[in-house]
């Protein structure tokens, strides 16, 4: 009977000491959400602590949305009435100002991206670089930049910022000066075209920038995407082309790529993005893109988890934590 009650005991434990014991980086959080708010550092810390998320790329958010004159109701995000949004530089200030108010030993894990500018002003490169003479060596990355944006697009009055206009051009020349990587929100269509229209604008800042490291958000999907097609049957093919093609491509797969790629229906990890990301196992990272509000941070990190452990135990460490600090610019790469 003890014996029995010995490998009962066992068989309850033995999935416990085999797990891994996955630490983060979290390639992809805002500081503030739409209007600019945040629940602050030391919520941030705290919910950091609690999702084992050692590493935080430490990003405002490009736009402020407007609670308009015509509307009722103060909106609780972007999508929430009609109001537009607009370029809102002061963004920078506070994502400097909450980095810079953290001790000198914990810095060290924030990583500061720099967003607030409008670009599709050919003045924007101008702008970033005295905000980076401003605080020499603070920021560590540009982005997210917001180029198609299906809804968010709309939104923002004026034409629609292409990944390969002229003023992000100037933006990226800046970026490869300064060593600096670019997260970039590009989506690959639009919400009803079922095939991959705005691909070529994010292919041509990769060709031509070869020497500036690109994070593509979300891989170039949306959730409004996904309300209006579920799944892009063309994602995976052009992404197996493009990390072939472009070495400098790195994917950022947070949010809409949990569900439906990297797990089926089911829950269950799709065998081939386990052997894409396997192919190219420096090329991936993970990210929360929580907007000001961090309790949902150790939920959606642990959602990763069945995906991660269907991967090489190497591969899984370089996804969930290394490849994000790999990327950061030379002189910040000190842990
Ligand atoms: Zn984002």
């Amino acid at each position: 009977m003890l014996r029995i009650g010995c490998m009962a005991m066992m068989a309850v434990l033995s999935p416990l000491l085999e797990a891994r014991d996955y630490r983060f980086s979290d390639a992809h959080l805002h500081y503030v959400d739409f209007f600019q708010e945040s629940d602050g550092m030391e919520a941030l810390q705290e919910k950091m602590q609690a999702a084992g998320i050692e590493h935080v790329m430490l990003s405002g958010v490009p736009v402020a949305k407007k609670w308009d004159e015509d509307e009722p109701k103060r909106p609780r995000y972007y999508a929430g009435d009609d109001a537009n949004a607009y370029w809102y530089s002061a963004t920078d200030v506070w994502v400097a100002d909450a980095y810079k108010k953290l001790p000198a030993n914990q810095r060290q894990y924030f990583h500061p991206f720099l967003s607030g500018f409008n670009p599709n002003d050919k003045n924007a490169d101008a702008h970033i670089r005295r905000m980076l003479e401003l605080d020499p060596g603070l920021w560590q990355g540009i982005g997210e930049i917001f180029t198609r944006h299906d809804d968010l697009t709309a939104l923002i009055h004026g034409e629609a910022p292409r990944a390969n206009n002229e003023a992000l051009a100037r933006v990226f020349h800046l970026a490869a000066e300064y060593d600096l990587p670019v997260l970039l929100h590009s989506n690959i269509t639009s919400k009803r075209e079922r095939n991959p229209l705005y691909l070529p604008e994010i292919e041509e800042p990769l060709r031509n920038h070869p020497h500036v490291r690109f994070i593509w958000a979300h891989a170039g999907t949306s959730m409004e995407l996904h309300r209006h097609q579920v799944k892009l049957k063309f994602l995976y093919t052009n992404l197996e082309r493009m990390l072939e093609q472009y070495p400098n491509l790195y994917i950022d797969l947070s949010w809409t790529m949990l569900q439906p790629y990297l797990l089926d229906e089911q829950g269950k990890p799709d065998a081939k993005w386990v052997k894409l990301i396997s192919t190219y196992p420096e090329r991936f990272m993970l990210g929360s893109d929580a907007v000001g509000q961090f309790d949902s941070l150790e939920e959606t990190m642990k959602s990763f988890v069945p995906f991660l452990d269907a991967l090489p135990e190497e591969v899984a460490r370089r996804l969930s934590r290394d490849n994000f600090l790999q990327i950061l610019p030379r002189n910040s790469k000190l842990q």
